[in-house]
């Protein structure tokens, strides 16, 4: 059994890993600090619901994807890999995962840290406004962007959330969470990236831990033959 979590105060990176880079970990890093959280969980996903796996561009298995996260935060106690999806298999939904660490750290709800590219799609994600509704969301301007959490807000959330004045951050009309815009510094890294650099033989040397850089090299899974 896991230690206790709860009335924890845990941050929630979900994302496909594939594969994890220094991006994705100087976000949790920021974030944590940012917002105090003890921790950051980073979940990789199973099946990516919204990705599609191409022979040109694949997505590693889930097993590899989670092994190099593991790599890349091992010697940081603050941040850890949460393989739940992965265990459950079959397509990741958000609501179950929020859900199920929402169960663990209550009566603290957990934050769910999210690049603005995600965000703005939440309105296709299974039942957005039971996600929001028991999670707290960090909004962290990836790519860059202009305007404050208001031209920001997905469809699904606008009705729901009510926008403080200053414009950073928003409250639930009648639960306990929030929606909050964080500014940390951007790496302009993608795994998209690095997966290409790795296809045309680039290098990929400080774009991601150098432990996951010689695991993925070794794994073979993004070279494409000849
Ligand atoms: P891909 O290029 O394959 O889409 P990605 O780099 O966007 O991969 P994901 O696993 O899709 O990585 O992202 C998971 C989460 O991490 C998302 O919320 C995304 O916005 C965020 N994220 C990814 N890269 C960065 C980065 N460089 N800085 C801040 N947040 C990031
Ligand atoms: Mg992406």
């Amino acid at each position: 059994m896991r230690t206790s979590e709860e009335g924890e105060r845990l941050g929630i990176l979900g994302g496909t890993f594939n594969p994890i880079h220094l991006g994705h970990l100087r976000a949790a890093e920021e974030v944590r600090e940012r917002l105090s959280l003890s921790r950051v969980l980073l979940v990789p996903s199973a099946e990516p619901p919204h990705k599609t796996d191409t022979r040109s561009d694949p997505i590693a298995p889930a097993e590899l994807r989670v092994a190099w996260a593991r790599a890349a935060v091992e010697d940081h106690p603050a941040l850890e890999v949460d393989a739940l999806e992965v265990e459950r298999g079959g397509r990741s939904f958000t609501i179950d995962t929020v859900r199920e660490i929402a169960r663990r750290t209550a009566p603290e709800p957990p934050v769910f840290v999210i690049g603005l590219d995600a965000f703005r799609l939440l309105g296709t994600w299974r039942d957005p406004e039971g996600i929001l509704g028991i999670a707290h969301f960090a909004v962290i301007s990836r790519p860059p962007a202009r305007g404050d959490l208001a031209d920001w807000m997905p469809d699904c959330a606008g009705a729901l959330f009510e926008l403080d004045p200053a414009g950073d951050v928003a409250h639930h009309r009648s639960g306990d969470t929030w929606i909050r815009r964080v500014d940390i510094p951007l790496l302009d890294i993608s795994s998209s990236d690095v997966r290409e650099r790795i296809r045309k033989g680039l290098s990929v040397r400080y774009l991601v831990p150098e432990s996951v850089r010689q695991a993925v090299l070794e794994s073979g899974v993004y070279a494409t033959a000849g």
